[in-house]
C-alpha cells in the first residue's frame, strides 16, 4: 500500500490492514562518483521499502529526499538541508501520519550520513508524550561484505554461480572497498535504475582516501564526520574499482537480503 496512490476512501481499509503501521523512507539528494545518478540513496530505499510492502501489510509514505549532507557542497546535483529544518520537517511529518490515524511509524534509512539526524530525532520523540511511537531502521544496506560472510557460513543462494561465489569471496579477501557509490551501491543502482548507471564513467575517478587528515586517525577526533569524508574522499567515492563482479544475479541477491531485512 502506497500513501500517494491511495484514494481518501481506502486510507480506513489501510489503517487497519497494516496494524496501524506507516514505514517513512528517507535518503537523500547527493554526489555518488560520476557513475551513479545524485538520487541513489533514495532511489534504494524507495525500492526497498515498496517491495517489502508486497510482503508485509504496511503503508509506505513518499520517500523524504533530502538527509543530512554537511559535505558534498562543492558538487553539483547535492541538496544541503539544515540538520534544524529536517528535525523539523521530520517532527511534522510524523504527526501529520498519526494525525491520519497510523500510530507506528517506522523511517527506514537509506543514507549513512543520516543516522545522527535521525537518531537525535527519534529520541527527541521521547520527551513529550504522545500517541504514537517512532522508530527508525538505523541502516539496511546489505552489502557484498555480508554476503561473502553468510556465503562462508553456509548460507545458499541459488541465485549466484560458482564463479560469481568466487569473485565475492576473493574481493572479500582482499579486503577491497565497498563503500560510499562503491560496488554495492552499483549493483543496486544497476538492478533498480538501470539506465541511470554509467559503468564507463567507474573509472574515471579515484575512489581511495586521498590521507590528508592520517595526522588525525585513531585520536578521535574529527570535524563533520569521523572519517574527514570532505577532505579524504574529494570525488565522493568511497570504493575500490570493482565493476567485473556486478551482474544480474549478484544484484538480485543483495537486493533480495535488503527486503527481507
Ligand atoms: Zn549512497
Amino acid at each position: 500500500m502506497i500513501w500517494n496512490e491511495l484514494r481518501e476512501e481506502e486510507f480506513a481499509s489501510a489503517i487497519e490492514k497494516s496494524n496501524k503501521v506507516c514505514v517513512i523512507p528517507i535518503g537523500c539528494t547527493e554526489m555518488h562518483g560520476q557513475h551513479l545518478p545524485v538520487g541513489t540513496d533514495t532511489f534504494e530505499v524507495t525500492y526497498v521499502c515498496r517491495e517489502a510492502a508486497k510482503r508485509e501489510q504496511v503503508v509506505v509514505f513518499p520517500t523524504i529526499e533530502f538527509g543530512n549532507i554537511p559535505y558534498l557542497t562543492d558538487k553539483k546535483g547535492s541538496i544541503r538541508i539544515r540538520v534544524e529544518t529536517m528535525q523539523l520537517l521530520l517532527t511534522e511529518i510524523c504527526a501529520e501520519v498519526a494525525r491520519n490515524g497510523f500510530k507506528k511509524v517506522l523511517i527506514v534509512n537509506g543514507h549513512g550520513g543520516n543516522l545522527a539526524l535521525l537518531g537525535n530525532f527519534v529520541s527527541s520523540t521521547q520527551h513529550d508524550k504522545k500517541d504514537y511511537v517512532v522508530m527508525y531502521r538505523c541502516s539496511y544496506l546489505y552489502g557484498v561484505r555480508e554476503l561473502a560472510e553468510d556465503i562462508r557460513k553456509g548460507e545458499k543462494f541459488p541465485i549466484l554461480t560458482k564463479d560469481d561465489i568466487k569473485y565475492l569471496l576473493a574481493f572479500n579477501d582482499a579486503k577491497k572497498l565497498t563503500g560510499h557509490a562503491g560496488l554495492d551501491e552499483t549493483a543496486t543502482i544497476m538492478a533498480v535504475r538501470p539506465e541511470t548507471v554509467r559503468l564507463d564513467r567507474m573509472r574515471t575517478v579515484s575512489g581511495l582516501p586521498v590521507g590528508k587528515n592520517a595526522y588525525f586517525t585513531g585520536t578521535g577526533i574529527c570535524n563533520n564526520s569521523c572519517r574527514f569524508w570532505h577532505d579524504e574522499y574529494p570525488n565522493h567515492y568511497d570504493a575500490n574499482h570493482g565493476d567485473e563482479g556486478v551482474n544480474e544475479r549478484l544484484r538480485h541477491a543483495l537486493l533480495e537480503k535488503d527486503i527481507q531485512g
